[in-house]
């Protein structure tokens, strides 16, 4: 069941005995992954969210150091999908239902003690819910130290292996997800069809962007014809072996982090 994620970090295989007795709850990090299940192309299984999401997190949680007390729940393969409502196999939930999915687990793991949680999402579509549950769950209770954080903006060298162009515009099954599929799970990977795909660009005098400071409202066949929004035919294994570990190097610094933080105290 535990999958990439090492087994003595799987928080499903505690007993409840196990669970009460744990020292330091207060410090422990408990991390839900959660990832989506939606097109990614014709060359991406629809898992590949979910799979890069919990793919990161087992290689961190193995290269973790035993005396930072951290578990990872069962991964939340669903997430909000709808920008990619009418491609098939795309699976969503809506707003609300992840949202209060989130708040309910997280509840649980307060209610057993813990007091730090961290929301690993690794779907681009919805770190506004993960920012929305921490804060809601935190105003609950004030003990309650919550993370919201985005595989993307853990700390990694994507900007020393992609071009400018993908960095900016290759944000759905471009070469950072194709070459990261290759290096965690290369038989589920058809690079035969891989595609590069960029949107229709915007007059350059227009403020207005895809995504940045002054967006628009958009879903994915607005922009792509093959769900590709990207290069993924630029992309290696190798490239995706660095990624990955660079990706998991920066997880295990912000784990860490987690165990070490206090809230600031007011001067
Ligand atoms: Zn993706």
């Amino acid at each position: 069941m535990h999958g990439f994620i090492p087994p003595k970090r799987y928080f499903p295989y505690l007993t409840w005995t196990e669970i009460q007795a744990m020292s330091d709850k207060e410090n422990t990090v408990i991390i839900q992954p959660i990832g989506a299940i939606e097109q990614h192309g014709p060359h991406l299984p629809i898992a590949v969210d979910a799979a890069i999401g919990v793919g990161v997190l087992g290689k961190a949680l193995s290269q973790l150091e035993e005396t930072v007390p951290t578990y990872a729940l069962p991964p939340l393969y669903y997430g909000k999908s709808n920008e990619h409502w009418h491609f098939p196999g795309t699976i969503t939930l809506s707003a609300q239902t992840l949202l209060t999915t989130i708040k309910e687990v997280a509840q649980s793991i307060y209610r057993s003690g813990f007091r730090k949680f961290v929301l690993m999402n690794s779907h681009g579509g919805q770190p506004q819910i993960m920012e929305i549950a921490a804060r809601d769950l935190h105003q609950e209770s004030g003990d309650f130290l919550v993370f919201p954080f985005f595989i993307g903006r853990v700390p990694n060298i994507a900007n020393e292996l992609l071009s400018q162009k993908e960095l900016e515009m290759g944000i759905h099954a471009g070469d950072a997800e194709t070459s990261i599929m290759l290096a965690l799970l290369p038989e589920q990977v058809k690079m035969e069809r891989a595609v590069c795909e960029y949107p229709p660009e915007l007059p350059p005098e227009s403020l207005l962007s895809v995504e940045g400071q002054l967006p628009f409202a958009w879903t994915t066949k607005d922009l792509s014809r093959s769900g590709v929004i990207g290069d993924a035919t630029t992309a290696t294994r190798e490239k995706g072996d660095r990624l990955l570990a660079s990706l998991a190097e920066g997880l295990v610094r912000v784990i860490r982090d987690v165990y070490q933080f206090k809230m600031p105290e007011l001067k």
